[in-house]
């Protein structure tokens, strides 16, 4: 797995919004930074004020995979 393939990226204007590694999904964004692992479902709204998409994650790090699906 190359790095570019941890970049959680909005689904409309693929901006960066977070980062999977073996710790779990990172979301780092100004001077915050946030670290979840689990089996979880996560709903980020991209931070450009032009996009603001509504992107939803499917996140299990016990099997190292995250799915990304688009929103309806
Ligand atoms: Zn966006």
């Amino acid at each position: 797995m190359n790095a570019k393939d941890n970049d959680i990226r909005c689904k409309t204007c693929h901006s960066l919004l977070a980062k999977v590694d073996k710790t779990g999904l990172t979301i780092l964004r100004g001077g915050l930074q946030a670290t979840i692992d689990g089996v979880f479902r996560a709903t980020l709204v991209c931070y450009r004020p032009r996009c603001r998409s509504l992107n939803i994650l499917n996140l299990s790090t016990e099997q190292r995979r995250v799915e990304v699906r688009a929103s309806e």
